[in-house]
């Protein structure tokens, strides 16, 4: 029996990749699939997004790219993320596009690369903060030069205007640039910008977590028509009698002060359900929720059934801890992240299976 199952639904993905399509009409769609797709699988999701009509797709790094390739994933890609010589062979081979923003950068890459310059509009991060230095890279790049870009740092907090900087900021350098280059691709957006501001979609959208159905602002994903793609469920290993000062787990951080009844359920840090949830989680066993307890580790955690269990539930009963009702934006609050972390934090020991509309499939 497996310890720890996400089941990730295709179809939610090909919603939501439509939901956003629709929010930004007009421009292109570039599905980020970073990260095994913030922890959804990388492959699956993103014949999924293409199929749902994203005509590119992302990774952070080299590798990932050569991953898509290797299992046969066709069409435009980009790497996005900061590459030394090696990982720049490691894209090229693939038939990635990469991000530039220096001259040297550039010089190094052979005559059939193509290239993406990145101007720094405030994130910080990588991409160059002088608009003349991105200039010159664009004018050097020639025919490699494919598209010109930018990321936002706040997008996701409606409050904050250097959204609006950064957005003025990386519009007034590339409107120039577009009307001198007719087929330059302007991208900029991420899954907040896409929803929040449609003057930030320009030629194509990069959207990332909302692809999952999570939802980029922490709030309800529902209430802006995303789906939420994944369901972590794990099942009840055993139930047992806790008398009231015995305790659970590690450091005895839990002491019933009541004759109670705990499950274990075989998931912990280790399946990548993280330990900052300890103390702060739910789990849904048939129709009803019941508080995690003690501290989590790295195979088990344990949950309270309460004093009046009477054989409800079960050894071999489902546990979900994300899915209808528990959703990773409750659980990412709980424990003092965002819903980007709780699923993309699951680890290679909890398994991945796909469904479409509720129907089995491998993901192929
Ligand atoms: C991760 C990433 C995205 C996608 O961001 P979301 O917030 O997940 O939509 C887009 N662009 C860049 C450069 C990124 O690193």
């Amino acid at each position: 029996m497996a310890r720890a199952i996400a089941r990730v639904d295709l179809d939610a993905v090909a919603h939501n990749v439509r939901t956003l399509a629709a929010a930004a009409p007009g421009a292109r769609l570039c599905a980020v699939v970073k990260a095994n797709a913030y922890g959804h699988g990388a492959v699956a999701c993103a014949r999924a997004a293409q199929r749902a009509g994203a005509s590119w797709l992302a990774t952070a790094g080299a590798a990932e790219a050569a991953e898509l390739r290797a299992a046969g994933v066709a069409g435009r890609l980009l790497v996005m993320g900061a590459l030394d010589a090696e990982d720049m062979a490691i894209a090229v081979a693939a038939q990635a596009d990469v991000v530039v923003w220096d001259e040297g950068a550039l010089a190094a890459l052979p005559s059939h690369a193509r290239v993406h310059v990145k101007l720094d509009s405030g994130m910080g991060r990588l991409g160059t903060r002088d608009p003349d230095q991105a200039t010159r890279v664009v004018e050097a790049a020639g025919e490699r030069l494919v598209g010109v870009m930018t990321h936002f740092a706040t997008a996701d907090d409606r409050q904050d205007a250097f959204f609006e900087e950064q957005l003025a900021r990386f519009a007034t350098w590339a409107a120039p640039l577009r009307v001198a280059r007719p087929g330059l691709l302007v991208h900029a957006a991420n899954s907040a910008a896409t929803l929040r501001d449609a003057a930030s979609h320009f030629d194509m959208i990069r959207p990332g977590v909302a692809l999952y159905g999570l939802d980029p602002f922490g709030e309800d994903a529902a209430a802006r028509s995303l789906r939420p793609a994944l369901a972590l469920t794990s099942h009840v290993a055993a139930v047992k009698g806790c008398a009231a000062g015995q305790s659970a787990g590690y450091g005895r951080r839990f002491v019933a002060t009541v004759d109670t009844v705990l499950a274990t359920v075989p998931i912990g840090y280790g399946d990548g359900w993280r330990r900052a949830t300890t103390g702060h989680a739910e789990v849904r066993i048939g129709d009803r929720t019941y508080p995690q307890v003690g501290t989590v580790s790295m195979d088990n955690i344990t949950v309270d059934l309460g004093p009046q269990n009477g054989g409800r539930v079960r050894v071999g009963d489902e546990v979900v801890l994300v899915g209808p009702g528990l959703s990773a934006e409750t659980v990412a609050a709980r424990s003092d992240t965002i819903n980007y972390e709780v699923t993309t934090a699951l680890l290679p020991r909890t398994q991945r299976q796909y469904h479409r509309a509720g129907a089995d499939g491998d993901g192929t």
